[in-house]
């Protein structure tokens, strides 16, 4: 054991011990981090906006995001504030919380094989837990396709706010997440798996794109569908499909490893392109896999069933749902029976 090359990179996280001997694994550790938030990398830790941390992550930050960034300057540095004067509360609160969290996720994800209709999806999510609505339990606030998908409407027809994770974006949106193509290089052990999957599985394509298609276009007529989501969406696939048709051979070409993925991309301009797709869409579905709770709904569901709680509709009304229901109700009284935490409080905790 060499001690003293194995600790180059350390952990910048005060109660994490690992240290990498390159970056690049420090830049991976951290990226898991970024999804699985064990003790030691909780979400609200400060060093999270440490320069250091993301210069680390850059690759994996949209272009867009900075000024982003930017502007949420000010309330990340309360929050940080926050963060030092309540540290050990939070970690108390956050361990609770995500035993709770476990149990909530092991009952929503016995609801995949019956959940069928946006229907169920919605009652389920309107439904009481522990005296307050199961949408509002597990979800702080909506999700807002405006945010997620943005259309900008600053030139005089409204210029669309288009890149390479916009298609990603639909995808997430519009798609569950049982057939979105993820294939997470991070978590692939190459000396464990000599078979690895081909690129273009790694990657949303075009029978994607056309089922996605055929929820946004015009003449599917849904009232919910925002002006201008298919034209977004013909312009966003245009620039995946640019660099998916391009080289032909991709058909035939295993997925690059972590340890491989730089030089693979340094080895022509359409290498770089693909990796970078790649990278983009691993980026919107991380981001994406945060906000889904249940996590077999889709962002769309969610965003609609907040609408309809506002809305004050019922759709117990209908009867359609009933042959679920037995199961339904069940798993609704124990979800009922679970001690969900509230929203988390800033100020004022002892
Ligand atoms: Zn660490």
């Amino acid at each position: 054991m060499e001690n003293t090359e194995k600790d180059r990179f350390p952990c910048p996280f005060p109660g994490c011990a690992s240290a990498y001997t390159r970056k690049t694994r420090l830049r991976e550790h951290l990226i898991k981090q970024q999804v699985v938030h064990d003790e030691n990398h909780l979400a609200q830790a400060p060093e999270w906006q440490t320069e250091a941390v993301q210069v680390l992550l850059q690759t994996f930050t949209r272009p867009g995001n900075l000024t982003q960034d930017q502007r949420n300057a000010r309330k990340k540095s309360s929050a940080q504030r926050c963060w030092n004067e309540n540290r050990e509360t939070y970690v108390e609160n956050q361990r609770v919380k995500r035993d709770t969290v476990r149990e909530l996720l092991d009952l929503t994800s016995q609801l995949k094989f019956m959940i069928m209709e946006n229907t169920q999806v919605m009652s389920l999510l309107k439904g009481d837990t522990n005296g307050r609505p199961a949408l509002k339990a597990l979800y702080s606030q909506p999700p807002s396709i405006n945010d997620w998908l943005p259309i900008h409407q600053n030139g005089i027809n409204g210029a669309l706010a288009l890149d390479n994770t916009t298609f990603p974006r639909f995808v997430t949106y519009y798609l569950r997440p049982e057939v979105w193509p993820v294939f997470d290089i991070a978590f692939y052990d190459i000396e464990e798996d000599e078979d690895p999957p081909y690129l273009i599985k790694c990657l949303p394509g075009k029978p994607l794109f056309q089922r996605i298609c055929f929820i946004t276009h015009p003449d599917k007529c849904d009232k919910d569908m925002r002006n201008g989501s298919q034209a977004l969406l013909t312009e966003a696939w245009k620039i995946w499909e640019r660099v998916l048709r391009k080289n032909s051979s991709w058909k035939n070409t295993r997925i690059f490893d972590r340890n491989n993925w730089e030089t693979w991309r340094e080895l022509s301009p359409d290498h770089a392109e693909i990796v970078d797709l790649y990278w983009a869409w691993m980026s919107v579905v991380t981001e994406a896999q945060k906000q889904l709770m249940p996590s077999k709904v889709r962002l769309w569901d969610i965003e609609r069933a907040f609408k309809a709680e506002d809305a004050g509709i019922d759709n117990h009304s209908q009867g359609e749902e009933e042959e679920n229901s037995m199961d339904l109700e069940e798993l609704m009284n124990r979800l009922r029976e679970l001690n969900i935490p509230g929203p988390r409080k800033r100020k004022g905790q002892k």
